[in-house]
């Protein structure tokens, strides 16, 4: 330690000097001088050093006289004695006074240096450990009492989020709120929605004989104060004091329990012993305590909620005539309700836990699950039953659960297709004699006179209106025929070439457009199994639309791939684009978008006929649009061999 102070009393000059300025500054002390033991005394008294350095010989008073003289004036500072005399004697009589060391010249620098570092070293002992131990054990005390107060905070935190039994909880809140503040006995109110009351739901000590269905007023108690002001209470007097309830107390304070900014209860302790109030400290351990009740509280409250959505779910989910089955990502059954059980024949028991695949023996069912399955984008399909029913599938990924299917019964609406269907389609027969009458008869005004340039024009505008009418006939019994299941033959066809053939079919629409058509289509890619009249139709109404919906000078691309157990071909292009709330129904028979009805042609039946051929191939076909950007068109239908 440096820069303590030094009194150096010395008469020689040249060892003051010495010492003072080669031994003693550069070591790091604050060093004092004195010629001899009468200035030495003066200089001691006055200036108070850490420690004194003296001589013995000295004129006037020696260093021993000295040092006696401040021992006269209750100075206990260490003094370090130097004398050329040496003898037993002299270092006696110096040890009884109290020197600290005792050096007898010629000593070396370092003696001196490592003597006084000694001597002070004792001398800060001494003090410390005279003065220090009520203090430290105060601190101790203190701590000791701290660290029960944080094993009880944490014991009741445990609780609080460990326990669901709310009773039970804020009795242990009050009993702990007692323990920590010293108390004798403690209550906990709670506010009652709606009736200004408080009413008490734990309670220790007088607070519990008081009586469990005890209630308050909010505005005339001094519980009802605290929620009234939101800030502790803390009182205290000499005489018992009667509060509105019937028990008596010296002392008192109530906190109040905050939820978000709102009072909902007041935590309290009582005392009757203590006169003193209770302490800052103590008042904020209380609040602590509020804290863990009003969050106890939350929880119960919270947990009941949740116990009760979970409920009217249940009901829900085991009351719907849906089908909803659930799975994890890694494709595990989390949930069949008794509709999919009843539907599937399954036992909900059975299946938890255990893969779709496992469980449930329906292809369409498994694969609308599968997660790799190209079909994903819209994730809708219609699944057939062996009893004849069909299912409306719809397939929902939930985040952080898995995938969610819910199957509603269409049979009913599939009855009602097939009716219409099977109308249209008689109509459509029906109508077309009678349009190639219109048509004929046309034919005979046109030659059966000279007609003037109105007349010509009337009868082309009949004439175009006539062929979309039979164009729109011809697209309904095409469906007709394809929803039939008529032209089931099959054979190995080569998709590159279907689609070869109908690029160059349209030709001639698609340069009077200049659009450019660019393709990759493999020759040696495998066959699929089909029908090629149909499978010609897909890549006409496929390509008539790219071409059609795609303004001059645009670009067509079309692409076959090998993927798998696949085929896909994609035709892709910079038109118009679809809007995302078209995009669900363009497979709708007769739907289409506002864009396309206010500025092209169509029957809207195009892409139903794709969709139904498709299909009747075991195929998919889904679609990509960006607005103005353009479209893309993916079918997939399996290879000849797989499909086999
Ligand atoms: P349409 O006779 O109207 O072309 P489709 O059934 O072939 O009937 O198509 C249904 C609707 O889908 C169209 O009306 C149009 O809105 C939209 N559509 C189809 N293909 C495309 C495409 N390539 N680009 C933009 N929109 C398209």
């Amino acid at each position: 330690m440096t820069g303590e102070r030094i009194l150096l009393v010395e008469d020689t000059p040249e060892l003051r000097s010495h010492l003072a300025d080669e031994v003693l500054r550069p070591a790091g002390y604050d060093v004092i001088t004195a010629q001899d033991g009468a200035e030495g005394f003066t200089l001691a008294r006055d200036l108070e050093p850490d420690a004194i350095i003296s001589g013995y010989e000295m004129p006037r008073v020696n260093g021993l006289s000295m040092l006696e003289a401040l021992r006269e004036t209750g100075m206990q500072v260490p003094f370090i004695l130097m004398t050329a005399e040496g003898s037993e004697a002299l270092a006696v009589r110096a040890l009884r006074m109290g020197v600290s060391d005792y050096l007898i010249k010629p000593f070396h620098d370092s003696e001196l240096l490592q003597a006084l570092q000694d001597a002070l070293r004792r001398h800060w002992t001494r003090r410390i450990t005279d003065q220090v131990p009520e203090q430290l054990l105060q601190a101790n005390r203190q701590l000791e009492q701290r660290l029960r107060e944080l094993d009880t905070l944490v014991t009741i935190g445990k609780r609080v989020t460990g326990q669901l039994d709310l009773a039970q909880v804020l009795s242990q809140v009050v009993q702990a709120a007692v323990e920590v503040t010293g108390a004798e006995s403690g209550s906990l109110m709670l506010v009652e929605p709606g009736t200004n009351e408080l009413y008490q739901v734990a309670s220790t000590g007088e607070a519990q004989d008081a009586g469990a269905s005890l209630r308050l007023p909010i505005a005339d108690s001094l519980a009802g104060r605290v929620v009234q002001t939101q800030q502790p209470l803390v009182l205290a007097g000499d005489e018992l004091q009667k509060i509105k309830t019937s028990y008596l107390f010296r002392a008192l304070a109530y906190v109040p329990l905050l939820l978000k900014n709102r009072v909902i209860g007041v935590l309290g302790v009582t005392t009757r012993q203590e006169i003193r109030p209770f302490e800052h400290h103590t008042i904020r351990l209380l609040g602590l305590m509020a804290d863990f009740a009003a969050i106890a509280i939350e929880n119960a409250r919270l947990y009941a909620a949740t116990e009760k959505e979970r409920d009217t779910l249940n009901t829900i989910l085991r009351d719907t005539e849906d089908s909803i089955i659930v799975v994890d990502n890694d494709g595990k059954v989390l949930f069949v309700n008794p509709a999919a059980c009843r539907t599937f024949n399954l036992s909900a028991s059975r299946t938890q836990g255990r893969p779709l695949a496992e469980v449930i023996d329906h292809r369409e069912v498994v694969e609308l699950f599968d997660k790799e399955a190209r079909s994903g984008r819209s994730r809708r399909t219609e699944i057939a039953l062996s009893d004849g029913r069909y299912l409306h599938a719809q397939l929902t990924i939930v985040r952080g659960v898995g995938r969610v299917v819910v199957m509603q019964d269409i049979t009913h609406l599939k009855e009602l297709d097939r009716i219409k269907s099977e109308f249209v389609t008689t109509v459509s027969h029906d109508l077309r004699s009678p349009l190639t009458s219109i048509l004929g008869y046309i034919e005979l005004v046109r030659r059966s006179g000279p007609l003037n340039a109105q007349q010509q024009m009337f009868l082309d505008r009949i004439v175009s209106s006539v062929q979309s009418i039979t164009a729109l006939i011809s697209d309904l019994l095409e469906l007709g025929k394809i929803e039939a299941g008529f032209d089931e033959d099959r054979e190995p066809v080569c998709l590159a070439k279907v689609f070869r053939d109908a690029i160059e079919t349209l030709r001639p629409s698609w340069e009077a457009k200049r659009h450019t058509v660019q393709v990759r289509l493999p020759d040696d890619a495998p066959p699929v199994l089909g029908n090629p009249l149909r499978l010609r139709q897909v890549a006409n109404n496929l390509l008539e639309n790219a071409i059609k919906y795609t303004p001059d000078g645009g670009q067509i691309r079309v692409m076959l791939e090998t993927e798998g157990d696949f085929q896909v071909v994609r035709v892709a292009d910079t038109g118009i684009g679809i809007a995302p709330k078209d995009l669900p129904y363009i497979f709708d028979k007769f739907y289409r978008a506002d864009e396309a009805i206010e500025h092209y042609d169509g029957t809207g039946l195009g892409l139903s006929i794709v969709k139904g051929i498709v299909e009747r191939h075991n195929g998919r076909i889904w679609v990509d649009s960006q607005v103005g950007q353009g479209t893309v068109f993916t079918i997939m239908l399996p290879n000849h061999t797989s499909s086999a």
